[in-house]
């Protein structure tokens, strides 16, 4: 099972992406995770990467083509992957195509949470006191909703078009949410 969860950020894909690996086994490849990974290893990419993130924009479709490419080979043999906040671009979900295709395998459902800006706000703005993102701070969440908004929704109709979307709201307690994305794996 490959499965893309989609939404804005603070959408709670992250959350949901943990859940179904610790009751399927799956794998779950967050490139916002690897990427904050690369930045607090002090790694060349993570330099390279740290001044977008901060400031709520996209790195470069190679960067975390790269860095999937890579994951998909160390977990060859997975029951599963979970694909978060990735991809982000038409480029991204092309280069995922080709990718899978390469190992036998292809996208099998795009879940979509669906939540209001007005709830995303105040999410974020909560876990900006928590947990301090820097790119959680209003002016930078904005930039990045403004980004999901211009680059990654785009994707929803393609995958719409190939009968792969479901839509989940986003919004109702997380175990409801869970057993709406179940009911999408069905
Ligand atoms: P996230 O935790 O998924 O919200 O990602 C945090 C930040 O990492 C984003 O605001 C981007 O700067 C960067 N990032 C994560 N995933 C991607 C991606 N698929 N494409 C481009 N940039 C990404």
């Amino acid at each position: 099972m490959n499965l893309i969860l989609f939404g804005p950020p603070a959408a709670g894909k992250g959350t949901q992406a943990k859940r179904l690996v610790s009751h399927h086994g799956y794998i779950q490849l967050s490139t916002g995770d690897m990427l904050r990974a690369a930045r607090k290893s002090g790694s060349e990419l993570g330099q390279r990467v740290a001044k977008i993130m901060d400031e709520g924009g996209l790195v470069s479709d190679d960067i975390v083509i790269d860095l999937i490419d890579e994951q998909l080979t160390q977990h060859s043999g997975a029951a599963g992957f979970i694909f978060d906040g990735f991809p982000r671009t038409i480029g991204q979900a092309e280069a995922l195509d080709r990718l899978l295709e390469s190992r036998g395998s292809q996208v099998d459902r795009v879940v979509r949470l669906l939540v209001d800006e007005a709830q995303l706000i105040s999410r974020v703005t909560k876990r900006f006191q928590e947990e301090g993102r820097k790119d959680d701070n209003p002016e930078t969440f904005s930039a990045r909703l403004e980004k999901y908004n211009e680059d990654t929704a785009p994707l929803l109709p393609i995958y719409a078009g190939q009968g792969k979307l479901h839509e989940v709201d986003g919004m109702a307690a997380v175990e409801a949410v869970s057993a709406g994305i179940e009911q999408a794996l069905q």
